[in-house]
């Protein structure tokens, strides 16, 4: 049995190997690069920036309508190479892809408003007579590094709207999973575009480098490594939108349809095998529904049917360290009093395979209650009633988001309204996620910004203010040198008037 997949980068034969987590073999190898590969990447993608920019964003709307159609016609294979190199099932990969024409046909619409010039209407005496605008204009190179459990979502769908507001991008897909990405790229080169979209491919330092190299940095990870982007983007002040790890909690109330809600935990807590940043680690239930909730769940995942055909729930971990983590976090709470339901073991195959685990008895001590699990494990915790559960679910360093589960939606609400999370969904998973039109970002640890909605596109812009006198024009302002008594007579006067209530106005 093959659980360990070997080294990744092999720096000496200067290759990044790639596996398939589902049985350890090998698919390909791809060069790996160095820093100094990075800058002759940014140079290229800086020299071809303008031009992109120049042809405004309808010329750039249709080149990503024809990208978008490549992405249709090469959707299957896609989803093949994103099921191989992350061990998934098909499933979760033609999420990213449905995604990411989400995505396109969102910004299509919404591009030009939003880039569009806007005039600015002041009511201050300062600016008396002055006409201002407001132009948006794109950092020019923007950086987009990515995780490995959405490899493609992560990197070419946060590029999507960096594209459509005129910067030109340089990507950085995790080594574990680089080939979707790299395919992706292919199809950029293969539809003829202008040359603002590229990859480069390594490790952590060629993380570094893109850093240092773009104008702009979209970091999705993990926590400990967005606190060392911040670090290395506070150097040069460079603009960061992060979106970090969680530990989203799943709230289940009396009242509730409890099958609904079993179901919707299983799917929370296991599709991706756990590897959805906003899957659910914790769930919090009611005690007058526990045992029946507990029932339902537990039989439930104990039918999830582990592999990767097309018969399969739950496919291979993808990053192999990831086994350790999970089998570490889940012996913690076991030895701290928690009790397994099913699950709890490694699956003895090769591969990275783990079971679709149900714990109970667990609470806030343990590892798997606060600390990011990111794998098929469901811990769940009786709370005597929502305010209890409201408290644990706050009680914790993340804050990506949450799931209320009741019979009655506006006491839900109430619960939604007191939880410090940036979304919560009612009786559901995911829908902010796959909302395109919906904010999506993390409150505390989780991250800083947002991706989706005008936000996501917006933040790939710069704004810049031209202000003109709309009328004839003297030599001087009331408010320039030389500040004689005079003049700051007639300016307080001025201020006064439109300052000033009623008679004060006069200076009565
Ligand atoms: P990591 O933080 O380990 O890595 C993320 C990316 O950063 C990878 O491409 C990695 O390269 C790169 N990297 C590593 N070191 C540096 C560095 N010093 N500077 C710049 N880049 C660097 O995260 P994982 O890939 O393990 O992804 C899992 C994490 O991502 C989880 O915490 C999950 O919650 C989070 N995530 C958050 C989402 C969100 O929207 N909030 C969505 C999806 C995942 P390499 O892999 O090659 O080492």
């Amino acid at each position: 049995m093959t659980t360990k997949q070997p080294a990744r980068l092999d720096t000496e034969a200067g290759l990044i190997y790639v596996h398939r987590p589902a049985d350890g073999t090998h698919i390909t190898d791809l060069p790996l690069q160095q820093a100094v590969h990075v800058a002759e990447c940014a140079a290229r993608l800086r020299a071809a920036q303008p031009e992109w920019e120049r042809i405004g964003v309808r010329g750039r709307i249709k080149w990503l309508a024809r990208y978008r159609q490549w992405i249709v016609d090469n959707t299957d294979r896609l989803i093949s190479i994103g099921a191989e190199e992350g061990g998934r099932v098909r499933n979760e990969p033609m999420l990213e892809t449905t995604l990411m024409v989400e995505l396109i046909d969102y910004y299509s619409r919404s591009a030009p408003k939003l880039l569009e010039p806007k005039r600015i209407r002041p009511r201050s005496p300062l600016v008396l007579g002055k006409k201002l605008t407001e132009y948006r204009h794109p950092h020019r190179l923007v950086g987009v590094i990515g995780a490995w459990n959405f490899p493609m979502l992560l990197t070419i769908g946060d590029a999507l709207p960096a594209l459509f507001a005129g910067a030109a991008v340089v990507l950085k897909p995790s080594e574990v999973t680089p080939l979707a990405v790299r395919e992706l790229i292919r199809g950029w080169q293969h539809i003829g575009a202008p040359p603002v979209l590229e990859a480069v491919y390594g490790g952590g330092d060629i993380g570094v480098a893109v850093v240092d190299e773009a104008d702009f940095v979209q970091f999705t990870g993990s926590v400990a490594t967005g606190v060392r982007v911040l670090e290395r983007a506070a150097a040069t002040i460079t603009p960061v939108s992060l979106e970090l790890g969680g530990k989203d909690p799943c709230l289940v109330l009396a009242g509730a349809n409890l099958e609904r809600a079993a179901n919707c935990a299983v799917y929370g807590g296991f599709s991706n095998n756990g590897q959805v940043c906003m899957g659910f680690e914790r769930v919090y239930v009611e005690d007058s529904v526990y045992d029946r909730f507990i029932d339902l769940v537990v039989a439930k995942v104990r039918a999830l049917r582990s592999g990767t055909d097309d018969n399969s729930d739950v496919g291979a971990l993808t990053f192999a360290p990831q086994l350790d983590t999970v089998d570490t976090q889940v012996r913690d709470a076991v030895a701290k009093g928690a009790r397994l339901l099913t699950g709890g073991h490694r699956i003895d195959r090769d591969g990275t395979w783990y079971a679709p685990t149900v714990l109970v008895e667990v609470d806030h001590s343990m590892e798997i209650m606060r600390e990011e699990t990111f794998g098929p494990v469901l811990p769940i915790m009786r709370v005597a009633d929502a305010q209890e559960a409201i408290r644990l679910a706050n009680d914790s360093g993340f804050g990506l988001s949450a799931s209320v589960f009741a019979g009655d939606v506006q006491r839900a609400e109430q619960v939604a309204a007191q939880l410090e999370v940036g979304a919560v969904n009612i009786n559901d998973f995911l829908i902010n996620m796959t909302c395109v039109e919906a904010p999506q970002g993390g409150w505390k640890r989780s991250g800083i910004g947002s991706r989706g909605s005008d936000y996501g596109l917006l933040k790939f812009t710069r704004t810049k203010v031209v202000a003109h006198s709309r009328i004839p024009i003297g030599d001087s302002e009331i408010n320039w040198f030389p500040y004689t008594p005079g003049r700051r007579k007639a300016f307080r006067g001025a201020i006064r008037l439109f300052h000033g209530r009623g008679l004060g106005r006069f200076g009565f």
